[in-house]
């Protein structure tokens, strides 16, 4: 008989009491073993329940670990979408910037090119595959010296010497056509400082060159002219005061004034005391002070200046503030007229003047001096023999004493009228009561009326009048008119003298109810030599001057002189002078008049019988 045997553990006969029962078949008879493991059974229930705690933890902990592992590789992914987003960024950029942008590895090759390479150099993507392929698209010149740019290529890609704002022009090798390119490169070094390799950028600088070469030409071009002109320009920068422009002509005056032989090129940049010449030396900032704080032009003339060969020369500098944009004076532009022929013209017409004004003072000396001899000998007649002088004689020597006055007038009047006509008469202007002044006039004149039966009367709307004008000539012009206003004034009838007083002028009105004259004569009366009626003229004996004379001594004092006359019924004569004369400068000049009113006066109306 087979022994069989079978097992049962963990059998649970007595409540919480474990056992092993072993059933074995032994010759016929089935043997119980019954084994209690309750101790066993707990114990390994226990290790059980150990095990199974520990693998809850190591399943807890490993869930953990897989969450972590998951955001990580989650936050991985984004990063990389990222990355990748902004490479593509990247991408975008370097093919949208208008600058090229080439890489270059150790053999020459680009391993990264953007899109504006190929704008700049007009190449194709297939053609563009190392830096040669674009030198045999172009023939390369460095702009700085026009050598080919070769040797900086090999400098750069084999050396790997930076290049830095390099502008190259490219010519095309079949159109001929040119650009200019702006070069920079830089190689780039690992830890080993080693080169990985060479950043390159390019800038079409077409348009700014081809400006740039104008302007060059421009500048150029406006040199030559400005050093042709015989005119000194120099231009001064401001406020810093140096030189920004100069042409020969102006270098030639600083050669000629500090004895140094300057070059214009020198010059240029340096500062205005640098020069160190005699050229303005002594207020040349004064005159930059005020053309340029106050932004005033200013002239300086005559300015003398001995040149190499010890000629004096003249010249009237101008100095002109120019602004910049923003309103501010940035420079100073001056140039200098030669004006030396005038100021010599001016000297010799001076000379000329002076001679001329000699010759008046001798003439009207030497034609008064005999005058005054036969004046002084009728006085002495009158005085010392005066018993022996008959009636006849008396006759006789008063005409010649009337006739020495006419004389006198006549010399006094042509004398004057030719100096004023050359312009050399001068005005000798002082403050005066004008109203007092004519009265005076009035009352010493009125006995010439009175013998002639005419009646003389004053008036005015002031009681006193000031100006500021040549007396004299004021005294002559009166005397003038009022002669004229007697002597062509019937007896029996008036003469109104007015003078008329308003804010700024002051008017003076002779007004006769004399003969009158001709409306077609009016228009000459104050021409030299002009006589109206021969017959009537002939009769008062003028001698035609008198007004062309009074007109020409208002115009001095700034005056305007009118006539009005109706034939038959009388004349009347306006002047209107500014109370100021603006001719204010006040001089001597020689008399040509006896200074006593009253002789002034006898002459006046020697011509009156
Ligand atoms: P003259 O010395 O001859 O008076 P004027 O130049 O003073 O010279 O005058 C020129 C002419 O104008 C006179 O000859 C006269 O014919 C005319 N004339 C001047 N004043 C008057 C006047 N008040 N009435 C009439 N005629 C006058």
């Amino acid at each position: 008989m087979q022994h069989k045997e079978a097992i049962l553990t963990e059998v649970e006969i007595i409540r919480n009491r474990f056992f092993t029962i072993t059933v074995s078949n032994c010759e016929n008879n089935i043997v119980l073993y019954i084994q209690d493991t309750t101790e066993e059974v707990i114990k390994n229930k226990r290790t059980i329940e150990k095990n199974k705690l520990r693998l809850e933890e190591e399943r807890r902990k490993f869930l953990g670990i897989s969450t972590e592992l998951k955001t990580k590789c989650d936050i991985i992914e984004i990063l990389r979408d990222r990355e990748k987003e902004h490479l593509m960024h990247l991408k975008d950029v370097i093919n949208n910037i208008t600058e090229g942008l080439i890489v270059v590895d150790k053999k020459g090759n680009f391993s990264m090119c953007n899109r504006a390479v190929y704008n700049i150099v007009g190449m194709q993507i297939g053609e563009l595959l190392n830096i040669y392929s674009i030198g045999g698209r172009y023939n390369i010149l460095n702009t700085k010296d026009n050598t080919n740019l070769w040797k900086v290529y090999k400098d750069a890609f084999e050396k790997f010497v930076p290049i830095v704002n390099l502008t190259a022009k490219f010519i095309d090798k079949i159109s001929g056509f040119e650009k200019f390119i702006e070069i920079n490169s830089n190689p780039i070094l690992n830890r080993s400082k080693e080169v990985m390799y060479t950043i390159i950028t390019m800038k079409d600088v077409t348009e700014a060159k081809l400006h740039e070469i104008k302007a060059e030409e421009q500048a150029y071009f406006i040199n030559n002219v400005v050093n042709t002109l015989e005119v000194p320009i120099a231009v001064l920068n401001y406020p810093d005061l140096t030189y920004k422009l100069i042409n020969k002509e102006q270098v030639q005056i600083f050669r000629n004034t500090s004895g140094k032989e300057l070059n214009l090129e020198d010059i240029i940049g340096m500062p205005v005391e640098g020069v160190d010449s005699d050229y303005l030396s002594g207020n040349i900032y004064e005159i930059i002070d005020v053309v340029g704080k106050k932004d005033k032009e200013f002239t300086l003339s005559p300015y003398r200046i001995i040149d190499k060969n010890l000629n004096e020369r003249f010249y009237k500098f101008k100095f002109i503030p120019y602004k910049d944009i923003e309103g501010k004076v940035s420079s100073i532009h001056m140039h200098g007229l030669d004006i030396t022929e005038e100021v010599n013209h001016n000297i010799e017409l001076e000379k000329i003047a002076k001679l001329k004004d000699e010759f008046f003072t001798v003439i009207s000396h030497e034609l008064r001096t005999p005058l005054t001899i036969i004046y002084s000998s009728l006085q002495l007649a009158y005085n010392i023999y005066s018993n022996e002088i008959s009636e006849n004689l008396d006759k006789t020597l008063r005409r010649i004493d009337q006739n020495c006055s006419r004389l006198l007038k006549l010399i006094n009047n042509i004398l004057d009228l030719s100096k004023a006509e050359a312009g050399f008469l001068t005005v000798n202007n002082s403050w005066f009561d004008i109203v007092n002044t004519t009265e005076n006039i009035i009352a010493s004149v009125n006995l010439y009326a009175k013998s002639k039966g005419i009646e003389l009367i004053f008036d005015t709307n002031e009681e006193e009048v000031m100006v500021c004008l040549d007396k004299e000539k004021y005294e002559r012009i009166l005397l003038n008119l009022l002669s004229n206003a007697v002597k062509f004034t019937p007896e029996g009838k008036q003469i109104l003298v007015t003078i008329e007083d308003d804010m700024e002028n002051v008017a003076l009105s002779v007004k006769d109810e004399g003969i009158g004259i001709p409306k077609d004569k009016l228009n000459y009366i104050f021409d030299r030599f002009a006589q109206v009626n021969t017959s009537l003229s002939r009769r008062a004996e003028g001698t035609g001057i008198g007004l062309s004379l009074v007109k020409k001594l208002v115009e001095y004092m700034d005056g305007k002189i009118e006539v009005k006359s109706n034939e038959g019924v009388g004349s009347e004569f306006y002047i209107r002078f500014n109370k100021i004369s603006a001719q204010s400068k006040p001089q001597l000049i020689p008399e040509t008049m006896g200074s006593n009113i009253n002789n002034k006066i006898d002459i006046e109306f020697s011509d009156i019988n």
